[in-house]
């Protein structure tokens, strides 16, 4: 019985987070974690969210349920913002989720379920949960090589020839749409035209994960990916998280547009989608999605909201700039001018396990073994110090 139970093994960034929290050393910088902070080390709310909860406070009438598939009023807003007119909406099934976590875990099913035996390719490396939600939805996990043997580049014609060599028709191929989680590498608008030709010409499924719109270059840009595979394949399924770009990591905001060939197919799918949902958690949470439709549904607050995403990455990219700056400055250390060309919050340093290991011991800098970096974690004031931290343990 429950005495049996073995202990599962801890999550390897959230044990970093419990090991931070008990350093005393009051030099100590967490590099580990996956949310945003901004210049006084914080993960802020963002002042137009601030505003739409005021408006929502007064005018909120109701804690009564969701629909299955979410408010109506977010689902056509987040459609338009993920979308735009480049899909007949009558071909697109709109499901709200708790997070892009819930969206994957949900989509996951959908493909277990009713693909089946679709199996769903994963990028090497890719965000640790993907294989654990794609498990855990009983949808069997391949994987398709991504990064390059120099660990911060692409390595285009391996995932290429994966994709061509490796896939069956109807299998299921998840994209990382921008800012790929952990390495920051992403793929250029002419290799994305490739990737959508090889997916289209191979008959697969692309399912699009879109959590980090307006992290890397910009909002439209940053969809540049997931409208190009749009074009090719009559088929996909984006799974959109708004936890990054509107800071509501704790409020659970995410989406499911699934896009199906003709109006019958969608129809078809969003039903099975809210079989899905009823036996999982039944209907989403309230007060995240309604935040976001009311910042979309308002010029004013969807101006700020884009001015205050703006400024988030702005800052990622100056922190970015002075690192490798700063890097430059320290005798014999390597060129980290390739963290430049990476998007959005993660990278890959190149810093090994072993090296992230005295990094933390030594210096009290956090780093994810892998050596994925979180560029927002940088003190910015103390770059240079940070800098001579990872000098040391290169040399
Ligand atoms: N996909 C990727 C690539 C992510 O990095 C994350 C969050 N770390 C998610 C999905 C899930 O985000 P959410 O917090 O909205 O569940």
């Amino acid at each position: 019985r429950f005495d049996s139970i073995p202990l599962a093994p801890p999550d390897a960034i959230l044990g970093l987070t419990e090991a931070f929290a008990a350093d005393t050393r009051s030099e100590k910088m967490n590099l580990s974690v996956g949310v945003y902070k901004d210049a006084s080390g914080v993960t802020p709310i963002l002042k137009c969210v601030k505003e739409a909860e005021k408006q929502l406070i007064e005018s909120e009438k109701t804690k009564g349920y969701l629909p299955i598939n979410g408010q109506p009023d977010y689902r056509s807003q987040v459609q338009q913002l993920v979308f735009g007119d480049r899909v007949e909406s009558d071909r697109i099934a709109m499901v709200q989720a708790p997070g892009g976590t819930g969206a994957l875990r949900v989509a996951g099913e959908f493909l277990a379920r009713q693909c089946s035996p679709t199996r769903v390719f994963l990028p090497s490396p890719t965000w640790a949960n993907h294989n654990a939600i794609m498990q855990s939805a009983g949808a069997p996990v391949e994987s398709y090589t991504y990064l390059a043997d120099d660990r911060r580049s692409l390595n285009f014609e391996g995932m290429l020839s994966d994709l061509r060599d490796k896939t069956r028709p109807g299998d299921a191929v998840l994209l990382h749409a921008c800012c790929h989680n952990p390495t920051g590498v992403d793929p250029t608008a002419e290799q994305w035209q490739e990737i959508a030709r090889v997916i289209s010409s191979q008959g697969l499924i692309p399912v699009l994960d879109f959590a980090y719109q307006g992290f890397g270059d910009g909002l439209e840009a940053d969809a540049v990916g997931l409208h190009t595979v749009l074009d090719k394949c009559a088929e996909a399924i984006v799974c959109s998280s708004y936890s990054k770009n509107f800071g509501l990591y704790s409020e659970r905001v995410g989406a499911i547009g699934l896009v199906a060939s003709n109006p019958a197919a969608a129809s078809a799918s969003l039903s099975q989608l809210k079989v899905l949902v009823r036996s999982n958690y039944s209907n989403p949470p309230r007060h995240g999605a309604a935040i976001v439709a009311t910042i979309l549904a308002d010029q004013e607050l969807t101006r700020l909201w884009k001015t205050e995403l703006d400024e988030m990455r702005i800052r990622i990219t100056q922190l970015r700039e002075k690192f490798v700056e700063g890097m430059a400055k320290q005798a014999g250390a390597p060129d980290f001018s390739f963290l430049l060309k990476q998007k959005g919050m993660f990278s890959y340093s190149g810093l090994t396990a072993m090296q992230a290991d005295e990094l933390r011991t030594k210096y009290g800098v956090y780093v994810v073994g892998s050596g994925r970096i979180n560029v927002a974690g940088m003190d910015e004031d103390r770059m240079d110090w940070l800098c001579g931290a990872v000098a040391g343990v290169l040399s």
